[in-house]
C-alpha cells in the first residue's frame, strides 16, 4: 500500500544529512534535494568557494561547516560570526565532520581520491553513505565494502548507473541476479577511430552530450574511463564478477543501467538524465518521494537505442575490467595514473591517445600488492601519478 505522503515526509525531514563536497555540482543539487523535502542538514564541506558556503549556512543552518584550506576557513568564520555555524578546518575538519553529530546519512560528493578517507571515517561512526565519489569504490572498494559490513551500515550509490542497478535490484535475492548492464553515452567521441583521436584537443573533450559535469570526469566520458570505473564500483558495490558487468552503449542517456535475472528478464531503469533523482534516492531510500525531475516524455524521446562500446579505439575501458580482475593495488595504480594523464591533457601537454599509451603502460608495469592496506593503496596512487610525470617529460 502506499503510504500516506507527509508521513513519509515527517520522517524524511527529522533524518539529518551531511553533504561533503556542498559547493560542487552534486553537492549543490543535492542541497536543491534538500530544500525541497525540509531535510535537515546538520552539516556541510566545501572547498574554497566560502561565498557559496555563507549562502548554504544562512539557508540551511548546520552545525557544522568544515574548509579544507585554512586561509579561506578563517575569512568563512569572519563572514559567518553572526550565526551559531561552527566552522572546522583542514583535512582533520573534514574526517571530523564526515563521523560526528547525529546524521544517520553521510552524502559524499569530494572529487578525488581526497575523498576516501572521509567515506571511511563517516563508515567507522556508523553511518550510512550516500556514495557520489568514485575514487572511494575504484580505489579501495574491498577494504570499504567490508567496513561497511562490519559496522552494519549500507553504501548507497549516487551515480546514475550504480543507482539505477541498486532499483532495478530493489528485493531481490543475489543468486537470481545474471548480469548487470552499465550503460554509456558513449562520451563526446562516439563512432571515432583511434586515427581521428590523435589531434583532438581538451575542448572537444569536454562537450559531453548529455551531461553537464566538471572538467576531469567530462574527459573520463570521452575516453571510456569513467565507464571503466563504473564497471570497477559496480563489481564492488554488488559483488559480482566482473565478466557479468557488460557495458551497453546508449546515447539517449534515458536507460540509466539495467538487471538480468535468472529468467532472462531484465529490468531497467529510465528517467531524465538528471543527478537530483539518484541523489533523492540516496536519501530517501527506501521511500519514493515526489522529486524536482521533468515527466520522462518517451514520445518525444522516440527511440532508444543500443550498441556495443568500441573496446579497440577505447583500450581503458577493457583494461579496468583487467585491473578489477587482478585486485590489489591495481585500481588505484589505474585511478593515480588517469588522474596525472587527465591533468597533463587539460594542460594540452601530451594528446588524447597519450593519454590511454601512458595510463595502459603505467598499470601494466606497476606490480600489484595483495590484500593492501588503505596506506598500501595511498602509496600505490602517488607512485603511478610519479610514473606518469615521469613517461610524459
Ligand atoms: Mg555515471
Amino acid at each position: 500500500m502506499v503510504k500516506p505522503m507527509n508521513e513519509t515526509n515527517d520522517r524524511i525531514g527529522a533524518l539529518p544529512v551531511t553533504v561533503l563536497g556542498s559547493t560542487g555540482s552534486v553537492g549543490r543539487q543535492t542541497m536543491d534535494v534538500a530544500a525541497m523535502h525540509g531535510l535537515r542538514v546538520e552539516g556541510i564541506a566545501g572547498s574554497k568557494n566560502i561565498t557559496l558556503l555563507e549562502e548554504q549556512i544562512r539557508q540551511f543552518h548546520p552545525r557544522f561547516c568544515a574548509v579544507e584550506n585554512e586561509a579561506a576557513a578563517k575569512d568563512l568564520k569572519i563572514a559567518v560570526s553572526d550565526t551559531d555555524t561552527q566552522i572546522l578546518s583542514g583535512r582533520e575538519g573534514v574526517l571530523y565532520l564526515a563521523s560526528a553529530g547525529e546524521s544517520k546519512t553521510v552524502l559524499n560528493s569530494i572529487v578525488g581520491t581526497a575523498g576516501l578517507m572521509p567515506t571511511l571515517a563517516a563508515i567507522r561512526a556508523g553511518k550510512n553513505v550516500a556514495l557520489a565519489n568514485k575514487e572511494t569504490l575504484v580505489t579501495a572498494g574491498e577494504i570499504v565494502m567490508r567496513e561497511a559490513r562490519e559496522n552494519g551500515v549500507s553504501v548507497l550509490p549516487v551515480d546514475s548507473e550504480h543507482c539505477a542497478i541498486f532499483q532495478c535490484l530493489n528485493g531481490e535475492p543475489k543468486n537470481r541476479v545474471s548480469k548487470l548492464y552499465l550503460t554509456c553515452s558513449g562520451g563526446a567521441f562516439r563512432g571515432k577511430k583511434r586515427k581521428e583521436l590523435e589531434n583532438v584537443t581538451a575542448r572537444e573533450a569536454l562537450a559531453h552530450p548529455t551531461w553537464k559535469m566538471g572538467a576531469k570526469i567530462t574527459v573520463d566520458c570521452a575516453s571510456l574511463m569513467n565507464k571503466g570505473f563504473e564497471l570497477i564500483e559496480a563489481v564492488r558495490l554488488f559483488d559480482v564478477a566482473p565478466d557479468d558487468v557488460e557495458v551497453v552503449v546508449h546515447p539517449e542517456s534515458i536507460v540509466h543501467s539495467m538487471v538480468g535475472f535468472c529468467d532472462n528478464a531484465v529490468m531497467a531503469q529510465l528517467s531524465v538524465p538528471d543527478m537530483r533523482l539518484c541523489i533523492q534516492y540516496a536519501l530517501t531510500y527506501p521511500d519514493r518521494m515526489p522529486s524536482l525531475l521533468e515527466p520522462l516524455d518517451l514520445k518525444k524521446v522516440g527511440r532508444l537505442t543500443f550498441s556495443e562500446p568500441d573496446e579497440e579505439t577505447f583500450t581503458l575501458l577493457p583494461l579496468a575490467r583487467r585491473a578489477v580482475k587482478e585486485g590489489g593495488t591495481k585500481t588505484a595504480v589505474l585511478n593515480g595514473a588517469n588522474d596525472a594523464a587527465v591533468a597533463l591533457f587539460l594542460d594540452g601537454k601530451i594528446g588524447f591517445t597519450d593519454l590511454f599509451d601512458i595510463v595502459e603502460t603505467v598499470v601494466n608495469e606497476t606490480v600489484s600488492k595483495e590484500n593492501p592496506t588503505i596506506d598500501d593503496i595511498e602509496d600505490a596512487v602517488c607512485m603511478a601519478r610519479d610514473a606518469v610525470c615521469k613517461l610524459s617529460r
